[in-house]
C-alpha cells in the first residue's frame, strides 16, 4: 500500500491530478482565516512545506474549529485545486475533516515561531515537529542512507562491532562502565578490590568508544569494511562540538596506504555534500534562510558564508595536505599566536592541537579544508603506523571550516614488533590486545582507516552550531531526559 504523503502533491500535484479527490493527514502548523473561510497549513513531516487545506465554514459545525489549533492532528477529505492565493501552486479544498487529536493552545509549547535552539532541547519530545528539525531529521536520515549508499557501491561491507566491550586503554577514563552489580553491595576481591569475576561478563566491561579495532580485524578478512555505529565517551566537556553518545563511520581498508586513506575521505565527504544538494535542497534552503536571518545582526566580517554556497564551495576545492610539523611552523608565526589571540598558545612543535588552532588553519589560514598528517606519536594513539623518523606517525585528521576535526584516522601500524614495542613504551600488555596482535602475527597486511563523526558531518552539512541540534535526542553531561 502505498499512502499519499504531502510530499507527492507538493511536489508532484500533476500526478495526483489537479480535481482529483485526495485524502490527507498531518499536523496543524496555524489557521487563520474569517468566518466564510479558514485556511490551515498542514504539514505531514515528508516535505518542509505546508499544504495549504481551504475550508468553507458553511459545510462545517462551527465548534470544529475550535479543536483546529496549532498543533492538532487532522484528517482531511476534499479535492485538490489550483490555488488562488500566492505562496503555493495547489491547495486542497475540504469537504470532511476528522480531528484525530487537539492541542490545547495554552499548554502546547509550539506556537508561535522563532523559538530559541535552547528552548526547543527542552522540549525535544516536541521540536521534532517543528519545520528546523524536520529538515535536519531528514537531512540525517539522507546522509544516513548516502553513507551506507557510498561504501556499498564501492564494495565495501558493513561490518557489526560491538557496542560492550572489555579493551580498556584506548581512551580509558572516557567509558561508560557496563555491569548487572548491584551498586550498594559491588562484590569484592579479599584485597579489597572489585571482583568482576563475578560481573556478568566475568570481566570489567564498558561501551565501546571506537569500532576500530575489531574494524581492523573485518577488514583482515573481507578486505574493505565500514562501520556505522552509536560510540560513547564519558568525557565531561560540555562543548558545541561533544556529545556522550554519538554516531561514528569507520571505514577500514586492507591494502590502503595513508595517502589512499586520504583520497577515500575526501571522496566521502564531497560525494555525501553532493548527495545533499541532489536530494534535499528544500530542506538546505530553508535552514539557510533561518541561518541568514539569525546572522542579520552580526558584522560583514563575523557572518559565516551562506549555507549552499559554502557545501559548493567544499565540493569544488581540493582540500588541502601538509604535515603537522608546517601546520605547527604556520600556527606559530601567525599573527594571531604572536597577538596573543589563541586561548591555548602555539609554544612548539610536539603540542597537541586545540579546536581554535584547527579552525585557524581552515578558516582564516587556507581558507579550505585541510588534512593534516604526521603527528607526534605522543599525541596520537598506539596502533598508528611509525614514521622513519622515529618521532611521528602517519596519522590523518581532516579539518572543517566551522567545527576542526570532522575525521580523524591513520595508517595503522602493521609491523608485530613495532606495535610491540609501542605498546611497552605506553605501559599497556600484549596481553589486554592479544586478538588484535594476532593479526599482526597471521597474514598482516598493510591497512588503513578512519572515523568520521556522524553529527559532525550533520553540523557541516545543515549549518547547525550545537551538535545537540542535529540528534534527535542528545546525551551529554546531566542531561538523558528524553
Ligand atoms: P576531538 O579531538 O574533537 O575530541 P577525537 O580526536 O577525540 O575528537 P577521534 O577519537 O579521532 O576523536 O574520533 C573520530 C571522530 O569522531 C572525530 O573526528 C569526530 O568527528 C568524532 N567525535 C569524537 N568525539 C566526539 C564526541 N564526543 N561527540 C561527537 N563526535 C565526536
Ligand atoms: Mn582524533
Amino acid at each position: 500500500m502505498n499512502k499519499l504523503r504531502l510530499k507527492d502533491i507538493i511536489k508532484t500535484p500533476e500526478v495526483v491530478g489537479i480535481g482529483n479527490p485526495v485524502d490527507v493527514k498531518g499536523w496543524v502548523r496555524s489557521r487563520r482565516g474569517n468566518n466564510f473561510v479558514q485556511f490551515i497549513a498542514l504539514n505531514d513531516g515528508s516535505i518542509v512545506t505546508n499544504l495549504q487545506v481551504v475550508a468553507d465554514t458553511a459545510k462545517f459545525d462551527e465548534e470544529l474549529f475550535k479543536q483546529i489549533t496549532t498543533g492538532s492532528c487532522i484528517h482531511v477529505t476534499g479535492k485538490l485545486v489550483e490555488s488562488q492565493g500566492k505562496g503555493q501552486n495547489v491547495e486542497v479544498q475540504a469537504e470532511t475533516i476528522e480531528v484525530y487529536g487537539t492541542a490545547d493552545p495554552v499548554l502546547y509549547p509550539l506556537q508561535k515561531k522563532g523559538h530559541s535552539m535552547e528552548f526547543m532541547r527542552e522540549i525535544a519530545h516536541l521540536r521534532l515537529r517543528t519545520n528546523y528539525f524536520g529538515c535536519v531529521l531528514r537531512l540525517r536520515h539522507a546522509m544516513a542512507f548516502a553513507i551506507h549508499k557510498f561504501f556499498n557501491d564501492r564494495g565495501f561491507f558493513y561490518l557489526h562491532t560491538p557496542l560492550i566491550t572489555a579493551s580498556d586503554a584506548e581512551g580509558a577514563g572516557e567509558m561508560f562502565n557496563v555491569t548487572t552489580f548491584d551498586l550498594n553491595n559491588i562484590p569484592r576481591t579479599e584485597d579489597g578490590q572489585i571482583d568482576y569475576k563475578q560481573d556478568f561478563f566475568g570481566k570489567h566491561t564498558n561501551l565501546t568508544v571506537s569500532g576500530q579495532l575489531e574494524g581492523e580485524l573485518g577488514a583482515m578478512a573481507l578486505g574493505n569494511i565500514y562501520t556505522f555505529g552509536p560510540t560513547f565517551r564519558a568525557e565531561n566537556s560540555n562543548t558545541p562540538r561533544h556529545l556522550a553518545e554519538f554516531w561514528m563511520i569507520e571505514p577500514e581498508m586492507a591494502f590502503y596506504d595513508i595517502k589512499d586513506n586520504m583520497d577515500l575521505a575526501e571522496e566521502m565527504l564531497k560525494y555525501l555534500i553532493q548527495y545533499a544538494l541532489d536530494n534535499n535542497m528544500d530542506d538546505l534552503q530553508f535552514l539557510s534562510k533561518r541561518l541568514q536571518e539569525e546572522e542579520k545582526g552580526k558584522k560583514e566580517d563575523e557572518k559565516s558564508m551562506e549555507l549552499i554556497s559554502k557545501l559548493h564551495f567544499v565540493l569544488e576545492h581540493e582540500f588541502v595536505r601538509l604535515t603537522y610539523t608546517e601546520a605547527i611552523e604556520i600556527l606559530r608565526n601567525s599573527n594571531y599566536n604572536k597577538k596573543g589571540k589563541f586561548q591555548y598558545p602555539v609554544t612548539g612543535w610536539g603540542i597537541d592541537l586545540q579546536s581554535e588552532h584547527e579552525r585557524y588553519l581552515v578558516e582564516k589560514h587556507f581558507k579550505k579544508p585541510v588534512i593534516l598528517t604526521d603527528y607526534p606519536k605522543e599525541i596520537k594513539a598506539f596502533y598508528m603506523k611509525q614514521n622513519e623518523d622515529g618521532k611521528t606517525v602517519r596519522a590523518m585528521d581532516v579539518l572543517f571550516p566551522g567545527i576542526g576535526e570532522i575525521i580523524g584516522g591513520s595508517e595503522r601500524e602493521a609491523d608485530y614488533e613495532k606495535l610491540l614495542n609501542r605498546v611497552h613504551e605506553l605501559g599497556m600488555t600484549e596481553e589486554q590486545y592479544w586478538w588484535y596482535f594476532d593479526t599482526r602475527k597471521f597474514g598482516s597486511a598493510p591497512h588503513s582507516g578512519y572515523g568520521l563523526g556522524f553529527e559532525r558531518l550533520l553540523l557541516f552539512v545543515t549549518g547547525m552550531s550545537n551538535i545537540r541540534d542535529v540528534i534527535p535526542f542528545p546525551r551529554t553531561p546531566q542531561n538523558a531526559e528524553f
